[in-house]
């Protein structure tokens, strides 16, 4: 992944999804579901993981099972900060707002269908495919 892969030129907040517009030109959608769920703090890693305590292994983020995660399907994230140049804080409406999201590990979990497969199987269509 070259750096402007990583490397956002665009954040829009959307009603159902977050959008990143990057510097190599991809285009990511996130549902706030699919946010949620991939939530990289520590109690959310350990969640997806059925217990086991993950957060010093490699890359927590995105890993385990994240239906685990309960999460209703009007979920928004009331806020949004910047962490620097490297993440995003997500503030949601379910009190939740411990998780901070770095743009690499976002790019890493694009959940298009071109960058799925590169990880997993889709787990989400977004909205432009419809
Ligand atoms: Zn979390
Ligand atoms: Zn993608």
């Amino acid at each position: 992944m070259n750096k402007f892969a990583k490397q956002p030129k665009l954040l829009k907040k959307h009603p159902n999804a977050f959008q990143v517009e990057w510097k190599d030109g991809h285009v990511s959608w996130y549902p706030y579901v699919y946010l949620r769920q991939m939530c990289p703090c520590a109690e959310c890693a350990i969640i997806r993981h059925k217990g086991r305590d993950v957060h010093s292994l490699f890359a927590p983020q995105g890993d385990g099972d994240i239906t685990l995660i309960e999460v209703s399907d009007d979920i928004q994230p009331l806020d949004i900060q910047l962490v620097g140049r490297y993440a995003l804080q997500f503030s949601w409406n379910d009190g939740h707002d411990t998780g901070i999201y770095p743009f690499e590990a976002l790019r890493e979990t694009c959940p298009c269908p071109e960058c799925a497969p590169l990880y997993e199987k889709p787990l989400i269509q977004t909205e432009e495919e419809n």
